[in-house]
């Protein structure tokens, strides 16, 4: 990486024009420090393509210069994946431009769009056709097609659908060299070796720019129904989990787990939000039923009948429906608003975690004993989607700590909860990525033919090293070291 002197600048400039070309600090600001305030970089520029052969220039003009191109969406990556380096000598990608529709067959159940749409508008167009793209998570409102492919991004309706990589059916991408992939047709089969359109999922874009993809789509809901249910332990809750699947799998979409000390918090800290059940329960879970199928039973109906089932067979202490459609949104919102309570009430330093499912209780209930034994007057709590075998689990502070106590003691704290999660057979990252936050624990924690492998196809694809430096590989390659 070289640094960027004026004659360079130009050349973009020159290429872009003044809609895709900036170096005004107000207009980069922005974009120059991550959604959680934790990182701040700096760039020489910002440029927005308007389409993909203009990425196709930029990327080879880049190259042909070695400067380091970063990415960028919507900027709400949680671990600081789209923040450019501190040294400047970098240019922020920004694919928001690109944000055109380009077909939306709802016969085929599939649409194209370009890197830059927004997830939120997707819904609202998609919508249009009859159709949805089951896929939502709480910055629908800025993540985009490319940045949600690019990290292989969940949500709360993995349950059913699966994550990004179960619903991206192809991709069109400009690799490092500048060439250009076209592997937007939505093939069911197609077993020619190795798969590009999964090696660019979730590269966080270390080896190339997603500049569209193919998204599967499927029926519109006809109605919903969700639920607040009062239990006794993450056990209990798995069960009712397998309960509920066993009698309609094909509606159950949402099923988080929330502890009785976070929502406590929410209740706390958020305005206008009220405990949906009366009485204390130790543990809250959120579900939603939803019907896409006009013979099928109304979800309200098929949710009320489970949930009386499971209280006569001891699976929950007590269960509410929400009663109306602004109800079912109150009750989402005490989920949706668990990170931003806990913020309100002081430091913590959060994880992004997997276990097996089958597994998960056990680590929710060890894990936190565990952290508070060993981080004395610290509480840990885990909440999120138990049905993926993913909770997002947060540390936090002792009363009595400092407001810098994130910074100070995260690292020793993380890496104590790493290891714990490494020991029960997890995953360090299940939904965010490595981005630069996890850069050196994902080093750590692998195992060396991981590394291995992440090494050699990142120099295989990108070997001046100018695709999002600083993230997801280590730069120079511990993982080399290491074997
Ligand atoms: P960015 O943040 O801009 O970029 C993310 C990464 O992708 C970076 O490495 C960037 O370099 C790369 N990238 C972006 N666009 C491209 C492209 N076109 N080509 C190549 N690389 C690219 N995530 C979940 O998985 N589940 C959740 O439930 C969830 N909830 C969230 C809730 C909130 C309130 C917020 C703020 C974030 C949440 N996230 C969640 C994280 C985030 O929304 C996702 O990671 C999302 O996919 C990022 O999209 P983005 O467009 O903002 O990408």
């Amino acid at each position: 990486m070289t640094a960027i002197d004026l004659p360079s600048l130009t050349r973009f400039a020159d290429l872009l024009g003044p809609k895709g070309f900036t170096t005004d600090p107000d207009a980069m600001a922005p974009w120059l420090k991550d959604w959680r305030g934790r990182y701040e970089g700096a760039a020489a520029a910002l440029l927005s393509p308007a389409d993909a052969d203009q990425v196709a220039a930029v990327v080879r003009l880049a190259g042909a210069l070695g400067i380091a191109l970063v990415p960028q969406g919507g900027n709400t990556s949680m671990v600081g994946g789209a923040t450019p380096p501190a040294t400047g000598n970098a240019m922020i990608l920004s694919l928001r431009r690109m944000n055109a529709i380009r077909s939306i067959a709802a016969e085929d159940g599939v649409v194209v769009a370009e890197a830059g749409v927004i997830l939120a508008h997707l819904h609202d167009a998609v919508l249009e056709h009859g159709m949805r793209f089951p896929l939502t998570l709480g910055g629908k409102g800025s993540a985009t097609v490319g940045g949600l492919v690019s990290t292989n991004a969940g949500g709360t309706q993995v349950l059913r659908f699966g994550t990004m990589r179960a619903l991206t059916l192809g991709i069109e991408a400009v690799l490092p060299d500048g060439s250009r992939f076209d592997g937007l047709s939505p093939l069911k089969k197609d077993n020619r070796g190795y798969d590009l359109k999964h090696l660019l999922i979730g590269a966080e874009g270390t080896l190339g720019i997603i500049t569209a993809a193919s998204l599967k789509l499927v029926p519109a809901i006809l109605d919903r129904a969700v639920g607040w249910i009062g239990v006794e332990t993450p056990h209990q809750a798995l069960a009712l989990l397998r309960f509920m699947e066993a009698r309609a799998a094909d509606a159950q979409e949402g099923f988080e787990i929330v502890p009785a000390d976070s929502l406590a918090l929410v209740l706390k800290h958020i305005p206008g939000t009220r405990a949906p059940l009366q009485g204390t329960h130790p543990w809250h879970v959120l579900v939603e039923m939803v019907r896409s199928d006009a013979r099928a039973e109304a979800s309200g109906a098929v949710l009320e009948q489970i949930l009386g089932d499971a209280l006569t067979a001891g699976l929950c202490r007590d269960a509410t429906i929400a009663a109306s459609e602004a109800q079912a949104e109150a009750f989402w919102k005490l989920r949706d608003s668990l990170s931003e309570a806990e913020r309100a009430s002081g430091p913590a330093v959060q994880h992004d975690i997997s276990v097996p499912v089958s597994g998960m209780p056990d680590f929710m209930i060890s894990a936190a004993r565990d952290v508070e034994a060993r981080f004395v007057g610290t509480r840990a709590s885990a909440f999120g989607h138990l049905g993926d075998g993913n909770v997002h689990f947060h540390v936090r502070a002792p009363e009595d700590a400092a407001l810098d106590w994130a910074k100070t003691a995260g690292k020793a704290v993380s890496a104590y909860v790493h290891d714990l999660v490494v020991a029960a057979g997890g995953s360090i990252s299940a939904e965010h990525g490595i981005g630069q936050m996890k850069l050196e624990e994902n080093a750590r924690l692998s195992d060396p033919a991981r590394l291995m492998a992440l090494s050699a196809i990142k120099a295989a694809f990108d070997p001046k090293g100018l695709m999002n430096p600083g993230k997801l590989v280590l730069p120079g390659g511990l993982a080399q070291e290491s074997l």
